[in-house]
């Protein structure tokens, strides 16, 4: 077997964090659950920890194509109200102005690109692999590169239409198998001086309260405040702003400026930072340990208990450890009701269902920044005797919250 190289560092020195088995892909839902088990397409899979620089990682990737192409769901159906708040920071900070070139790699529908349209900039440029978002975006107006960003791409660009004074690529760089590559390409693109504008998931909230659902096939690369920091200055990107973000179980966002020059030799993981990464594993248990306890409490006498969103962290969460103990799966969403889960081919059904079938307990798997209109839309269910417990990182109703001791944060200063 080849030796796994550490995406950031470059070290061989890596072990298994966590070995999961075999996982399906989490957005392929059930059409039929007739189907067997041994039918369904899986793949091995586990996270591994960079024992030098402490980076969490799949090394094993599932190929891009078989994850990515005609990836159906775009990311403006999800409110992201966190993005005005990292624009309004460009323009604060005069990072941007109406006059500047802006691409933004990994554009999906044109979201981010929209806003920045309404406050006037007019240069912009998008890049996204997959083709149906890609078409939605150039539907809109924009101009639209239809592939994948990395090195070498960027010389159509600047020979059209000249080096960029920004790039933004939000939840992008966990997906990237080969950061060298891209991360050059960036280097190609920018201007001296440029401004970079990176958000990733922050790996460290679900690190704290051991919550294995952040652990996505399509995440490739799990980053924390430091680790981030460190590889864009790597590259020779300063950061300067960082932001914290409430969105999809927690979103760090960096802003920096690119001077070319390496200014940071890579700092290694001390002794108690790696102890803290590779005790992940017991803090999943302990979390899901409580979990379960709850749910057997609740199902003594034949109470009903079902897991509201059929997202991806939902997904893994069943797969994993819940199955057993969940009857249903509730969706807002009418693609996915009359699905089934794929592996445990739970049924997905509409939210109306939970007075229905009277449910006892419904574990709510929906990101935290949702949680609130989805308890408002379903007060019937609650006035019915319905009880809301949440599973999902960093829920206000997260189960066994009140118990987490304050645990220490791997982070710097910037
Ligand atoms: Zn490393």
């Amino acid at each position: 077997m080849l030796k796994h190289i550490c995406r950031l560092c470059h070290s061989t020195n890596l072990s298994t964090l966590i070995d999961f088995g075999k996982r399906p892909i989490t957005k392929r839902l059930l059409i039929s659950p007739t189907l067997p088990q041994s039918a369904e397409f899986t793949y091995q899979i586990s996270l591994n920890v960079c024992r030098d620089c402490g980076f969490v990682q799949i090394s094993d990737a599932i190929p891009q194509d078989e994850l990515y192409t005609n990836y159906v769901l775009s990311t403006s159906w999800k409110p992201q109200p966190h993005l005005k708040d990292e624009l309004d920071e460009l323009l604060k900070n005069r990072y941007i102005s109406e006059s500047s070139f802006v691409v933004e790699i990994g554009c999906n529908d044109g979201i981010a690109l929209e806003l920045l349209r309404q406050y006037g900039v007019r240069n912009l440029l998008g890049i996204e692999p997959s083709r149906d978002v890609a078409e939605k975006a150039a539907e809109s107006g924009f101009m639209v590169i239809n592939d994948y960003f990395m090195e070498g791409k960027a010389d159509f660009i600047v020979t059209q239409y000249g080096k960029a004074d920004l790039i933004i690529c939000r939840q992008v760089l966990e997906h990237i198998t080969y950061i060298d590559s891209f991360m050059h390409g960036i280097q190609e693109l920018i201007k001296p001086g440029g401004t970079v504008l990176f958000e990733v998931p922050d790996f460290s909230i679900p690190l704290k309260y051991g919550d294995i659902t952040a652990t996505w096939e399509e995440h490739v690369n799990y980053f924390t405040e430091d680790t981030l920091i460190q590889l864009l200055a790597r590259y020779g990107f300063r950061s300067l702003i960082l932001r914290r973000y409430n969105f999809s179980g927690g979103a760090l966002c960096v802003f920096a400026k690119y001077s070319s020059e390496k200014f940071s030799s890579f700092r290694l993981v001390n002794e108690e930072e790696l102890n803290y990464i590779l005790c992940y594993p017991q803090r999943i248990e302990s979390f899901l340990k409580k979990v379960v306890d709850v749910l057997k409490e609740e199902k003594k006498g034949g109470g009903k208990v079902a897991i509201y969103g059929a997202g991806n962290r939902s997904v893994i969460l069943l797969n994993y450890r819940l199955k057993e103990f969940v009857d249903i799966v509730v969706d807002d969403q009418p693609e996915k009701q009359n699905r089934f889960v794929p592996l445990c081919h739970l049924p997905i059904l509409p939210p109306d269902e939970l007075i229905k079938q009277h449910v006892r307990v419904c574990l709510l798997a929906v990101n935290a920044e949702n949680e609130e209109s989805v308890m408002q839309k379903n007060k019937n269910y609650e006035e019915n005797g319905g009880k809301f417990l949440s599973v999902l990182s960093p829920s206000a109703y997260l189960i066994g919250k009140n118990e987490l001791k304050e645990q220490k944060r791997c982070a710097r200063n910037l």
